[in-house]
C-alpha cells in the first residue's frame, strides 16, 4: 500500500536531543493515538518517555507530555515567505488589474493559510507538539 503524505495529515512531535545542543529529533506520527508510551534516541541511554494518558479523547493535549508541564505556548507554522509574496504580488498589480488580482491571489492564500501546522510547545522541556488537533484530519 503507498501512502499519500499530501492527503494524510502527520502529526509530530520535536524533542530537543539531550545531549546535542539545539538538535530536534523529530518523530512523525499517524495521528496522536498512534504514539509510543516511549522512544528511543540515537546516542542516549535512557527511552524518553510520553505519558499518553494525558492526551484527550479527541486527541488534543493541553500539558506536556513529557515533563507534565500544563503551559503550552501555541504558534502556526505556515509558509510565510510564500503568503508574504503572494500578497505582495497581488497587491502591486492591483492598480493594474482594477482589483482583480486580489481575488485570484485570496485563493492559494488561503489555501497556504489554512495548511498552516499548529504547533504547541512546551515552555518547560521545549518539547513541541504539531498537529495535535481536534476531529478527522481534513
Ligand atoms: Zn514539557
Amino acid at each position: 500500500m503507498t501512502i499519500n503524505e499530501q492527503v494524510i495529515r502527520w502529526s509530530e512531535i520535536r524533542l530537543p536531543h539531550p545531549t546535542r545542543d539545539g538538535q530536534l529529533v523529530r518523530w512523525k506520527v499517524d495521528g496522536p493515538f498512534a504514539l509510543r508510551s516511549y522512544y528511543r534516541m540515537e546516542g542516549v541511554d535512557e527511552p524518553v518517555r510520553l505519558d499518553l494518558s494525558r492526551v484527550k479523547s479527541d486527541g488534543t493535549i493541553d500539558t506536556c507530555l513529557h515533563c507534565g508541564g500544563g503551559d503550552l505556548t501555541t504558534r502556526t507554522e505556515a509558509p510565510w515567505a510564500a503568503l508574504l509574496l503572494w500578497v505582495v504580488v497581488a497587491l502591486g498589480l492591483a492598480p493594474l488589474t482594477y482589483g482583480a488580482s486580489v481575488l485570484i491571489a485570496a485563493y492559494p492564500v488561503w489555501f497556504l493559510w489554512s495548511d498552516g501546522r499548529r504547533v504547541q510547545i512546551c515552555t518547560e522541556c521545549r518539547v513541541e507538539y504539531v498537529d495535535f488537533r481536534h476531529g478527522p484530519r481534513p
